[in-house]
């Protein structure tokens, strides 16, 4: 979406690895009781819509950028149903946990409560050293810690915290949230979806852009300022922009850094369509501190929307269209067997937990580099963008500044970044 939305604003070429446009942003269909990948929908439309980085929600947003959108993929807007799924109890907690406290047994609560209320004021390394102070041990233990060791394949007990927004504590909505509801707040309360499927968006921008398919660039020449493509062609640059992962740029650079790279996680994301479960919650996402199968959020697509189910179960409901994220240390990818063996875990504990009864379609897709990270203090990010830069390489979007953004924050990124190299400027 970064690179198009710069395609877009720049007029400059557009090299992209793969056939299509939108990278891990882009929609694919599958038929009941068959494995093949559509790239749209059938013409009888009896087919699930899947998401190559499971569910993309477009949130947050610059009014401009969300006007572009809904110009280019007309959306409609759905307000965010979201809980934290404690399996072993069948609890579902509204998210953000810390904002009902009422949901959970009366000894958990006290004991939350108070410690969230007398917390010192925190002073931390670590992303687990945040979590426990702001949190609390009690709130850790039950979620927060055993989430984090999931969602970070581990690495939460070293890294920096990131994105504290994430986790908002505010005394008045815990307080209240320990007797009463509370309002839905966070950076995703509501989000906006194209109509037509996330494709629309990417065909939208791509249709505006000098787009090249199926070149995979695999070497940039810094002194001869050449891009080398995986089919034996090359190109010139006076100065490039680049969406690619900041650390796979430098590997394709072959700028040495003295910093200790920053670490990342992949995830595998496992697409499911089928019979609808019984216990089958009305939540958008739930996060779980545990899964016997090691994922650590399961996503409805259908919740969301009834067109990401066959034409034919729409109205019914019947089926149920799911996206199940587990995370692993950066780019350790498991063999087809071991991705086998997760799928067929995976289904039996959703099957078990009753959300799901039998599988029409199951789909893994794998995101090399999902999540970027930063060890405490690491200084590894500002000298990587500094040494590109002085080349005239221009890193931007959400894997190439190494930063969490949405869509719609790379988009504006793509465009401001495009406009400020427009080919008539
Ligand atoms: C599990 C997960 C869930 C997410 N959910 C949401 C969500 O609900 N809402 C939201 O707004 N955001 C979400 N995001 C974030 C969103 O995916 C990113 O903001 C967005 O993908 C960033 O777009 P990008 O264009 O910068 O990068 P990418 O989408 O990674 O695009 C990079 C492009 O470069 C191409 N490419 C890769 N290597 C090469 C190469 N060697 N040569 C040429 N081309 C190459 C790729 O094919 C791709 O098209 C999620 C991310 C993850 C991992």
């Amino acid at each position: 979406m970064t690179g198009l939305a710069a395609g877009w604003a720049s007029g400059l070429p557009v090299f992209e690895a793969e056939s299509a446009p939108g990278g891990i942003c882009s929609s694919y269909y599958i038929r009941p009781g068959d494995s093949a990948r559509l790239s749209r929908t059938p013409r009888d439309e009896e087919a699930y819509r899947f998401e190559i980085g499971g569910g993309h929600w477009i949130f947050g947003g610059d009014p401009a950028v969300l006007r572009l959108i809904r110009r280019l993929a007309p959306a409609k807007e759905y307000e965010r149903r979201s809980s934290v799924y404690f399996p072993g109890q069948n609890l579902y907690v509204p998210y953000p946990l810390q904002n009902h406290l009422r949901c959970f047994d009366r000894e958990l609560r006290s004991k939350a409560l108070v410690e969230i209320l007398t917390a010192p004021k925190p002073r931390f390394k670590t992303m687990a050293e945040w979590l426990k102070q702001s949190f609390g041990p009690t709130l850790t233990g039950a979620f927060f810690g055993p989430f984090h060791e999931l969602y970070t394949a581990g690495l939460w007990k070293t890294i920096a915290p990131q994105d504290p927004y994430k986790s908002p504590i505010d005394a008045g909505l815990v307080i209240r949230g320990a007797s009463d509801s509370t309002p839905a707040i966070g950076y995703n309360t509501t989000f906006l979806y194209p109509r037509a499927g996330l494709n629309a968006l990417a065909q939208g921008l791509a249709h505006g852009c000098d787009i090249h398919y199926g070149k995979r660039v695999t070497r940039i020449n810094t002194t001869k300022k050449t891009v080398q493509f995986e089919d034996g062609t090359s190109v010139i640059y006076q100065s490039l922009i680049s969406t690619l992962p900041l650390n796979r740029m430098l590997e394709m650079t072959r700028l040495q850094l003295d910093e200790p790279p920053d670490p990342f996680t992949s995830v595998l994301v496992l697409n499911v369509g089928g019979v609808r479960g019984e216990r089958c919650p009305p939540d958008h996402w739930l996060y779980m501190p545990a899964s016997r199968a090691g994922f650590h959020r399961v996503g409805f697509y259908s919740n969301v929307d009834a067109s990401f189910l066959p034409r034919s179960a729409r109205t019914r409901r019947n089926r149920v269209s799911i996206y199940v994220e587990r995370a692993y240390p950066g780019g350790q990818r498991p063999s087809p067997e071991g991705i086998q063996d997760y799928s067929d875990a995976t289904v039996c504990e959703l099957q078990d937990w009753g959300f799901l009864k039998d599988v029409e379609a199951l789909d893994p897709t794998w995101i090399d580099v999902a999540y970027t990270w930063s060890w405490p203090g690491s200084k590894w990010r500002a000298a990587a963008l500094k040494a590109l830069e002085k080349h005239d390489i221009q890193m931007v979007g959400r894997y190439a500044r190494w930063t969490f953004q949405g869509i719609a924050d790379s988009i504006r990124d793509g465009l401001y970044v495009g406009s400020a190299s427009r080919v008539n400027a």
